[in-house]
């Protein structure tokens, strides 16, 4: 399984297609992606393989946008096909996460969730995760990473996600623990992935991410990361990849 994302100035689908190609040794079982121009947000998932998922997309969406996460699948909750693969929406359409890992706790939150009148269309731990967020958000007039960060406090597992907010289209909220995910420094772009494959052709700068540590990626900024438990914040340690 594994991840792939790109936010900043060039077109995304190439970078993620091809990041995801690169990946395609760790196994999966579906492919998708979401593409997001500031306007309309374009998604295409499918069980199968990433070439698959190109012929999918292809048909389905126009392949437009600067900020861009795919994703490969190895389906933990919820069996192999088209509604479990990732990207997963949240109940409001806001809100796009890609999730590589387990949320162990996804039951008893999910019962919570549906209480307070969430649905959901897939079988999958990470769809609650995304509601979750939402919820935690809305709720609290929060901004997206304040509420990642309050909902993942909230879960036990393993995770490496990357999720945005369609009305927020300058930034990606990353974060992990327990599944691998590294960022590529760009100037004025950033990368995501669970390994630097995907990346290394376009920056040899790269932070991996520890365990429990979450990172905002804003178009044309610095990144910030922080400790998902005590919000403090953390000094990046960029690492120059040989080639
Ligand atoms: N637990 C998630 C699912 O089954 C993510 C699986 C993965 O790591 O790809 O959808």
């Amino acid at each position: 399984c594994g991840i792939v994302g790109y936010i900043g100035y060039r077109e995304a689908y190439p970078v993620v297609i091809k990041g995801l190609k690169r990946l395609e040794y760790r196994g999966y079982d579906s492919a998708g992606i979401a593409l997001y121009d500031g306007e309309e947000l374009r998604l295409s998932k499918t069980q199968g393989k990433v070439s698959d998922l190109e012929n999918r997309a292809l048909k389905e969406i126009p392949l437009g946008g600067t900020l861009g996460i795919g994703h490969t699948r190895w389906a933990t909750h919820g069996e192999p096909n088209d509604v479990n693969s990732h990207p997963h929406y949240s109940n409001s359409g806001e809100l796009v996460i890609i999730h590589n890992g387990i949320i162990e706790n996804y039951e008893s939150l999910k019962a919570e969730l549906k209480k307070r009148g969430y649905t959901f269309t897939s079988d999958t731990d990470t769809e609650v995760l995304v509601n979750l967020i939402e919820d935690v958000k809305k709720s609290g007039g929060l901004k997206l990473g304040k509420a990642v960060q309050v909902a993942l406090n909230q879960v036990h597992g393993a995770y490496a996600i990357a999720v945005f907010d369609k009305t927020k289209p300058n930034e990606v909220v990353v974060a992990k623990l327990g599944s691998p995910l590294a960022i590529g420094i760009g100037e004025d772009e950033f990368f995501v992935a669970s390994d630097a494959s995907p990346f290394i052709e376009y920056t040899n700068n790269a932070i991996y991410l520890e365990d429990e540590e979450m990172a905002i990626l804003r178009r044309g900024k610095e990144i910030k990361v922080r400790k998902i438990k005590d919000d403090s914040l953390v000094a990046p340690y960029v690492q120059e990849l040989q080639l």
